[in-house]
């Protein structure tokens, strides 16, 4: 077993024959996240660091997990220090860096010194990649029926394309689950709700935003990060595909798939939601001056529900969205 705390060339563990499980994943759909945000600030994490970190720490601790796969390029600083921490207590970290340049010569040699650390061969890697891709394109296609058919609610969205990091530990037995829900998604009609919206940022903390949203006759119909982690274009190399990945690049690699999707998708109006003491809320500032349809910023910190304040929020925003359209 061995754990990730961001997307990563999930190929080559897997060519290796790890299970890999993404630590963000395992804490938010534990029992109760919330303890182990709360044992990481007892093991001396600051208060004022960021929930996800804290969780990551937490489950790891909790479950024993003694190898991970560390991003050193194209995460976060506080990722770093939560590799160094771990570090001092004998947990073995194998780095890999998205090189910020984007440049491919870079990436290509970061996949090569990857593949060598779990002793793979591109080729190994290739195989899996064709396995992976048949999947892929099964989640692409839930997606599709998300925005295209309206088929799909922005809940079971965001779940199909967030797991697809690690695919649930168990590739096969996720292919299985994807299948029948392709079959009954299908045959369902239609979802009929009067705004269609935009989720940007890093996945939610909050376990509601998608039920309160649809309560007030809006769905999510586009998942940014999410379904980057799919890794939609579906690339013949391995270097293309996580060349073609959006999300360790800046805020300006993102933007461009964001207006893209925005457009191709009818969205109303753009929730940018963005994690207490990320760095990744200064991006807002970029988000606002670079799109033109209305955007409403919420912040979480703690795993739950949604705080009265932010479901306050999200209701006027809502409301503002539907008065526009009617206007
Ligand atoms: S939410 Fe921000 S600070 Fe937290 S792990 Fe993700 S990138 Fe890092």
């Amino acid at each position: 077993m061995i754990g990730i705390t961001t997307t990563v060339p999930l190929e080559i563990p897997l060519a290796a024959g790890k299970q890999v499980f993404d630590l963000n994943n395992l804490f938010i759909n534990h029992e109760e996240p919330r303890i182990l945000t709360e044992e990481a600030e007892l093991a001396g994490f600051p208060r004022n660091t960021c929930g996800w970190i804290k969780g990551i720490y937490g489950i790891i601790k909790r479950l024993d997990i003694r190898e991970l796969i560390a991003v050193t390029e194209g995460d976060c600083s506080n990722t770093r220090a939560l590799m160094e921490v771990l570090a001092t207590e004998g947990i073995r970290a194998i780095p890999f860096a998205f090189p910020f340049s984007r440049s491919k010569q870079e990436l290509a040699a970061q996949l090569e010194g990857f593949a060598q650390a779990f002793g793979v061969t591109f080729d190994q890697a290739g195989a899996i990649k064709k396995d992976l891709d048949r999947i892929r394109a099964k989640i692409v296609e839930i997606d599709r029926l998300t925005w295209q058919e309206n088929r799909v609610s922005g809940f079971e969205n965001h779940l199909f394309l967030v797991s697809s990091s690690d695919m649930k530990g168990d590739p096969a037995a996720f292919e299985a689950e994807i299948d029948a829900f392709l079959i009954e998604a299908r045959n369902r009609p239609p979802f009929r709700e009067k705004l269609r919206l935009a989720y940007v940022g890093v996945p939610p903390i909050f376990t509601d935003i998608y039920s309160v949203a649809e309560s007030l006759e809006g769905r999510f119909v586009f998942n940014e990060t999410q379904r980057q982690f799919v890794m939609p274009s579906l690339c013949g190399s391995l270097t293309d595909q996580y060349l073609s990945y959006t999300y360790p690049y800046g805020i300006f690699a993102r933007l461009e798939d964001i207006r893209t999707e925005i457009e191709r998708r009818h969205v109303d109006g753009l929730i940018h939601y963005v994690q207490s003491f990320c760095f990744r809320q200064i991006e807002d500032i970029v988000l606002k001056k670079e799109l033109s349809l209305p955007i409403l910023t919420l912040e979480g910190d703690q795993p739950g529900p949604l705080d009265p304040r932010t479901r306050l929020r999200l209701e006027s925003f809502l409301e503002m969205l539907k008065a526009r359209k009617t206007r």
